[in-house]
């Protein structure tokens, strides 16, 4: 249930309304926008009656919620949610491009690749240190050390660093990662969400391989119904029946996601496509829907790459990505930081 509260409402009435709703068992997320202040209500509300509710003078209108995801509800929180990861925000009109590679491979190849996707205008660093691969017998990533060699390389460039966690038992090697990523293989590993969300540091959740967008968001709920808000939605392609891309990218999910919740919501047109070439056009859509920011996987040496080498971009192919984004996104009314 939400209640929209009426302006100017009287603050200790509020307080006496939010104090008898939580001797009812209830928990209250409160959102106060520029036009609405509302009481966002969780658990089992059927005992509250709606009479009782707008029958309190500060009570302007009451709804009920159908949708099981409540913290993560754009009702709960009709203005956009904007999560700051170092010094760049993410949400609202500010728009952010994670760039990097696939997999941390030397310390060279991630300083220079840090170096090179600053220099155009990526404002966040990925690079995988834990990888999780299809294969048992595929490089599986430089575990500890790639993390090691993540913040050698922020100590360099300067940019934040964001990085998969695949396991609950890995998450005190994270405590300096500054933006944890949850991947597709993981978007329903319950106990890890319920983890990251006892974390006060975002999170990049992706979107499985074959999730609805409802369990998406559920996943979410999940990290947030823990107490941590600050979740960021990466779309990133799923199954269909198509052969010729790697994955298909939902593009609709964009539009969908943001009438859905207030979370900032990104695309990863590099694992979508699978392919180097397509990442251009696809980022580009990614911008005209609407979304919040990129994830691009970019390579100083893709033939060599030990992973993803044929979706990754060179530093020059993302150097001109980046100059035909900006005008692109001052179309749009995004600022990129
Ligand atoms: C990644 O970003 O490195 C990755 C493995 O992505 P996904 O979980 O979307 O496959
Ligand atoms: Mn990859």
């Amino acid at each position: 249930m939400i209640i929209i509260l009426k302006r100017n409402a009287e603050e200790a009435k509020v307080r006496q309304l939010c104090s008898e709703l939580e001797s009812m068992g209830l928990s209250i997320h409160a959102s106060q926008g520029s036009d609405e202040h509302i009481l966002g209500l969780v658990g089992d509300t059927k005992a509250v009656a709606e009479s009782w509710v707008l029958a309190h003078p500060v009570v302007e209108a009451c709804r009920r919620v159908s949708e099981p995801y409540k913290k993560a509800n754009r009702k709960f929180h009709p203005e956009d949610t904007v999560v700051q990861v170092g010094d760049t925000l993410i949400g609202g009109d500010k728009f952010a491009v994670i760039a990097g590679p696939c997999s941390v491979e030397s310390p060279e190849q991630i300083t220079e690749v840090a170096r090179r996707v600053k220099a155009a205008g990526s404002s966040l660093l990925r690079g995988g240190a834990f990888k999780p691969r299809t294969s048992p017998y595929s490089f599986q990533g430089m575990r500890a050390e790639g993390l090691t060699l993540l913040e050698h390389a922020r100590e360099q460039v300067g940019s934040p660093i964001v990085t998969e966690v695949m396991n609950t038992e890995h998450l005190p090697l994270f405590e300096n990662v500054d933006l944890i990523q949850v991947g597709a293989r993981n978007m329903q590993n319950f106990e890890l969400l319920k983890a990251v969300g006892r974390m006060n540091k975002p999170v990049l959740l992706k979107r499985g391989l074959a999730n609805t967008l409802e369990e998406f968001v559920m996943s979410a709920e999940y990290i947030m119904a823990e107490g941590n808000e600050q979740v960021i939605l990466c779309e990133r392609g799923i199954r269909t029946f198509e052969t010729s891309m790697r994955n298909t990218l939902d593009i609709s999910a964009v539009p969908m996601l943001k009438r859905m919740t207030h979370l900032p919501v990104v695309i990863d047109p590099s694992h979508a496509a699978g392919i180097a070439w397509m990442v251009e056009p696809l980022a580009k859509a990614a911008v005209a829907v609407g979304a919040d920011g990129l994830m691009i996987e970019v390579h100083n040496d893709p033939p060599r790459a030990k992973c993803d080498g044929a979706q990754s971009l060179t530093p020059d192919a993302f150097d001109a990505l980046m100059e035909q984004l900006k005008p692109q996104l001052t179309f749009f009314g995004k600022t990129l930081n």
